[in-house]
């Protein structure tokens, strides 16, 4: 089989079985072979590794993730696509191909049929209309994954790695870095693709924490303090604290326990680093529980 990371053998195939780009479907194929092995490489994949790819498209990375792991499980929603990936993928008998969407698949079966229950390693060109329900999707707890290399739009793969009192720090980096050490990889410009994106991309590695890096009583408390916090993120935390959330949080709750915390009364959620906010968060609960 062809490398379909060089352009001229996806056009060819494009062509030969008349496919027709689905912008709603996030549908920008990698047409560079030095990416798709760079992104292969940055994901470490050793042959005893089952590698979760989403949306393979015509199944370019797919070939390179199946000459490195010892299984490839790849679930594209696009029907138009999946004679296709029979044609390209027939060379690798280790590539379970699905047809379906990977927001409705359950990835502890996916793990369990396919990798006798141990953790996945996902890897995939995502597409950018859900790259965060897929990636919080994967995130959540007791979900089989070690790790997590993505490509997506940059300025999504910057608010995953952004650290406290930058521009780009917000509940998306608060909750990937919960889970994960995240690290961006490379970057990589619009014409790397067909058709090109619109927008620039660079590729993210999520390493998954065995446990979080911080301690809180009740991580969806601390979710909702933090989505809170940055939902109008110029207000200070307490103004925003005590008019966002559903738990009877009071604006001197707040700055009560940010006395506590030594921080100042009039600062903003942007500024407060994970630990930080678990912190509050458990005081808070605290003070809402007595
Ligand atoms: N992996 C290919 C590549 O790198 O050239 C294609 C990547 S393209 C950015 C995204 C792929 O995801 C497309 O093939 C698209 O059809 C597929 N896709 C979109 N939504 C999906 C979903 N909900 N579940 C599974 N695949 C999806």
């Amino acid at each position: 089989m062809p490398d379909l990371g060089k352009p001229q053998n996806t056009i060819e195939l494009i062509k030969k079985h008349r496919f027709h780009f689905r912008k709603r479907l996030g549908q920008n194929f990698l047409i560079d072979p030095h990416v798709l092995g760079k992104i292969a490489d940055a994901a470490n994949i050793v042959p005893e590794d089952c590698v979760l790819e989403i949306g393979p498209g015509i199944g370019a990375m797919t070939q390179y993730l199946a000459e490195r792991a010892g299984k490839v499980v790849a679930v594209e929603i696009d029907s138009e696509l999946i004679p296709i990936l029979e044609e390209t993928l027939k060379p690798y008998p280790n590539v379970i191909l699905i047809h379906g969407d990977i927001l409705k698949q359950d990835i502890s079966a996916l793990a369990e049929a396919y990798n006798e229950g141990k953790p996945l390693r996902v890897v995939a060109n995502l597409p950018y209309y859900i790259t965060t329900p897929i990636i919080m999707n994967l995130l959540r707890k007791d979900v089989p994954v070690k790790s997590i290399t993505v490509m997506v739009q940059k300025e999504v793969a910057e608010r995953m790695q952004a650290r406290p009192g930058t521009k780009e720090y917000g509940a998306l980096s608060l909750a990937v870095q919960y889970y994960a050490n995240a690290e961006i990889k490379a970057n990589v410009p619009p014409n790397c693709f067909i058709p090109r994106p619109n927008v620039g991309s660079a590729v993210i590695g999520l390493e998954r924490y065995e446990k979080p890096p911080v301690f809180t009583r009740d991580p969806d408390f601390l979710f909702r303090l933090i989505r809170a916090a940055f939902h109008q993120r110029r207000k200070t935390l307490s103004n925003a604290l005590s008019h966002g959330t559903p738990d009877g949080i009071t604006r001197e709750m707040v700055t009560r326990r940010l006395r506590d915390l030594q921080l100042s009364e009039t600062i903003r959620g942007e500024a407060l680093s994970l630990e930080e906010f678990a912190m509050l968060s458990d005081l808070l609960l605290e003070e809402i529980h007595d």
